[in-house]
């Protein structure tokens, strides 16, 4: 049976309690995380790391060895749930050889479905929504402590919840990921990530700087800043372009990013402080959606097509040599061909540096479920549009990449590539080079010719 979405809200359980301490602290405890999704869920997995190990968890790397397993889930694309599912799947046959793991389902995908999850799921023993992490480990504890049944639901929103005290555990990446940012005040047709994240909600500058100041000292050269829509982030009289100038000036931060912003939100004020501040990259996500203004004012995205490449025209007037991303969504419900072709002709307009481009993916609970179903585009054409504009964006990547070809470039070394003895790393403008290296020089910057490219990736070659 299908779970409305808005009364999740009501429905959640809060197992936090001031005066019962819980019962007796089980001794083993290492947590595994598994996350799916995009950069605000590996947020996510790091403060959730980060909280459990407020109650004494560890982080482990293999599901066999945990007592607490967590699966970080998206719910963006019916594709990603599938995914989860047969993860949890797969799962239970450790849960068979130890019956003592609890397993726990986080993120977007458990908000979405809630109870629903453990009906169809016999195994899962935690449902646990995106506002629920700071109380996560008190609840393994308390099941593995026998005070509470398996099967709890932790799936209350929280207008206040921004995880400020909980200090994020990170593992992986050469990228310290800073949430300031949580929930979304837009309302996009097509868009689960309101109904699952709840309405906007900004961290204070100062926790976020101090965040900042922590990736640093711990050898973060980057810091990612991250939001639903982040260049809408507002907190007293501090705006995001006050936020970005604040966290560049951040003595030992070395490059900053931000993502995701929305166009409506991409303000002088911001392009300025972009093209000042040298440690702010000069890259920027700009998600179209579609070209045609049929189809965004269907998807209530709130810019037209005209107002969108002024947008782009600004941004390249004020940043040279600025990178442009995008996301694109073919098939919506009464795309014809006629706004395809506007999407295409986009696309050949603006010329963008790199594209995440989708099929249409029906989300239970989003208001594009309830366009007329005549007016869904069958699954052969919104595939064959689909593969159109991959083919169309290679072309358009693999022209700008080869006329960056003989330019040296800094790269800030991520791990190693896939052919043995060469490293990968990203260009201030975020783009993939390739390149001969060692293990040792992961976090440090080099100096790089571009010497070729596949298309997507370039090819560099190390200047001394
Ligand atoms: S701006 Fe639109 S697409 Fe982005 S998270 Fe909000 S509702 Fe979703």
């Amino acid at each position: 049976m299908s779970t409305p979405l808005v009364p999740l809200r009501r429905r959640g359980v809060r197992m936090r309690s001031e005066q019962d301490p819980g019962p007796p602290v089980p001794v083993s405890r290492r947590a595994y995380i598994e996350t799916y999704g995009c950069q605000m869920n590996i947020g996510d997995s790091e403060i959730m790391a980060g909280a459990l190990a407020d109650r004494g968890y560890v982080n482990v790397d293999d599901p066999a060895q945990a007592d607490l397993i967590v699966v970080n889930t998206c719910a963006i694309r019916d594709h990603a749930e599938q995914r989860v599912l047969g993860r949890i799947g797969q799962l239970q046959h450790l849960r068979r050889e130890r019956p003592d793991i609890v397993l726990a389902v986080t993120g977007c995908m458990a908000q979405r479905l809630g109870p629903d999850l453990l009906e169809r799921s016999t195994g899962v023993d935690i449902v646990a929504g995106p506002d629920s992490y700071r109380n996560l480990g008190e609840v393994v504890d308390r099941i593995r402590g026998g005070a509470v049944a398996r099967g709890q639901l932790l799936l209350e929103l929280d207008d206040d919840e921004n995880y400020d005290g909980v200090s994020s555990i990170r593992r992986t990446g050469v990228s310290a990921w800073i949430t300031v940012q949580r929930g979304c005040d837009h309302r996009c047709t097509f868009c689960i990530v309101p109904y699952v994240r709840g309405p906007e909600k900004n961290r204070s500058p100062e926790s976020v700087l101090a965040e900042v100041r922590s990736a640093v000292d711990s050898g973060f050269p980057e810091v990612t800043l991250l939001g639903q829509t982040v260049n809408s982030y507002h907190h007293g009289t501090t705006d995001f372009a006050e936020l970005l100038r604040q966290v560049a000036r951040v003595e030992g931060v070395q490059r900053v990013r931000f993502t995701s912003p929305h166009p409506n939100d991409v303000s002088d004020r911001l392009l300025d402080t972009m093209a000042a501040e040298p440690a702010v990259c000069p890259q920027l996500h700009l998600p179209v959606q579609s070209g045609s203004n049929r189809m965004l004012k269907r998807m209530v995205r709130r810019y037209t097509r005209e107002e969108f490449l002024e947008i782009v025209d600004r941004v390249r007037s004020r940043i040279p040599g600025v990178a442009l991303s995008t996301d694109v969504i073919v098939g919506f419900p009464g795309e014809t061909e006629q706004d395809f072709e506007q999407t295409a002709g986009l696309m050949r307009r603006v010329r963008f540096d790199d594209a995440f481009l989708y099929r249409f993916s029906p989300r239970e609970g989003t208001p594009a479920t309830r366009l007329p179903a005549a007016e869904f585009v069958d699954q052969k054409t919104s595939g064959r549009r689909l593969s159109e504009l991959i083919t169309l964006h290679r072309e358009i990547q693999r022209e700008i990449h080869e006329r960056e070809l003989g330019g040296i470039t800094e790269v800030l070394v991520e791990h190693s590539a896939r052919t043995e003895g060469d490293m990968l790393g990203r260009t201030a403008t975020n783009k993939v080079v390739v390149f001969p290296g060692e293990e040792s020089w992961v976090g440090s910057f080099r100096r790089v010719r571009l010497v070729s490219t596949t298309g997507a990736t370039l090819i560099g070659e190390l200047v001394q």
